[in-house]
């Protein structure tokens, strides 16, 4: 097993995107009351006297959507501030970027993942169940704006989905050729939605792979990230293209993350509900955080067994109740 160090920190579960594989329409989503998120000092708590402590230094920012939280940039400072943190990121649909970008670079954010499913807007719009004006373009701009300041790594997440944004592989894998952004071709996960798409609901990276070697070629790459992505290269591109193949691959053996809900639920697997900690709670009842730590060390030990045996089944009752969003993805 990898050395498990990296937490992602879900900061609201509300998102300003209803995008139609993390938050079906039709589904009743339960959102975290104000009151029941984390605040700033809690958070932080946490990450000082619990995460650090047993071993996590990196961090990754997501949500729901991160850039609507309030105080997103002073919580970036903070995390950032900390001589522990060796690495910070986030993960944003970039809708709100634009104007932001430059204050999360100047309080010490350098990573950023921009979730970006269609080049074209209509597709786009329908994917993150926007009726009216569209919002691509502002997206686009987000992601203009953050190559500007200087976020590097800079890299774009696509959802492929079948029937819906699969033609476009070739154009967005094109993004890599003259800038260096990363492309990441995730595959569909049907968690807490998982009659979405039928049986057809995700295209196993391999054959993406295969349309992009018969159109270019293609490298494996040098950057073997901290992360499940395969990464290759078109060659001669500038930037790369990453692989995220989580339902036609395991890659449970090289897992180093847990997840941390806005409401305060360490996960320890995204596959799993069961063995999930309720951290907030135990904070706001006075248990004292070396007990907390305690409980993080022993699920950090469960994690191995958690990863592989529980994969299918990481909930007793058969069907997760939340979902992407709610876990924080
Ligand atoms: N709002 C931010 C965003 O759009 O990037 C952060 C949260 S979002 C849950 C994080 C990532 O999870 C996005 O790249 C999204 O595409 C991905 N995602 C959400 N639901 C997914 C699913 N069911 N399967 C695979 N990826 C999913």
């Amino acid at each position: 097993m990898n050395q498990v160090d990296y937490l992602r920190i879900s900061l609201i579960d509300r998102c300003n995107f209803r995008c139609l594989y993390c938050m079906p329409e039709g589904t009743d989503l339960e959102y975290a009351l104000q009151q029941n998120l984390l605040t700033h000092a809690e958070l932080l708590t946490l990450i000082n006297e619990v995460f650090v402590p047993v071993g996590f230094t990196r961090f990754r920012l997501t949500g729901g959507e991160p850039l609507i939280r309030p105080g997103v940039v002073d919580i970036v400072r903070a995390i950032a501030a900390l001589p522990e943190t060796q690495d910070l990121s986030m993960t944003t649909n970039g809708f709100l970027l634009a104007d932001l970008a430059q204050e999360l670079y100047d309080a010490g954010l350098r990573r950023i993942n921009i979730s970006l499913d269609s080049l074209e807007p209509e597709t786009f719009d329908k994917i993150i169940g926007h009726r009216g004006r569209s919002r691509w373009q502002q997206v686009w701009d987000g992601i203009q704006a953050a190559y500007r300041v200087g976020f590097n790594p800079l890299k774009l997440n696509v959802v492929v989905i079948p029937g819906v944004n699969d033609q476009e592989v070739l154009d967005l894998a094109a993004l890599s050729l003259d800038r260096e952004w990363h492309i990441r071709f995730i595959e569909f996960m049907p968690i807490g939605n998982a009659s979405l798409f039928g049986d057809r609901g995700w295209i196993a990276s391999e054959e993406l792979r295969q349309q992009i070697r018969d159109r270019w070629g293609l490298t494996e790459g040098e950057v073997r990230g901290n992360g499940p992505a395969d990464v290759f290269r078109i060659p001669g591109a500038k930037g790369t293209l990453g692989f995220i193949s989580q339902m036609s691959e395991c890659f449970c053996d090289r897992c180093n993350r847990m997840r941390l809900s806005a409401d305060g639920w360490l996960r320890p697997c995204l596959l799993n509900e069961d063995e999930q900690i309720d951290l907030k709670t135990a904070l706001r009842s006075g248990v004292p955080t070396a007990q907390l730590r305690a409980q993080v060390r022993k699920l950090l030990q469960l994690k191995p067994e958690i990863n592989f045996k529980q994969r299918d089944s990481g909930t007793q009752s058969g069907a997760y109740s939340r979902t992407m969003s709610q876990i924080g993805g």
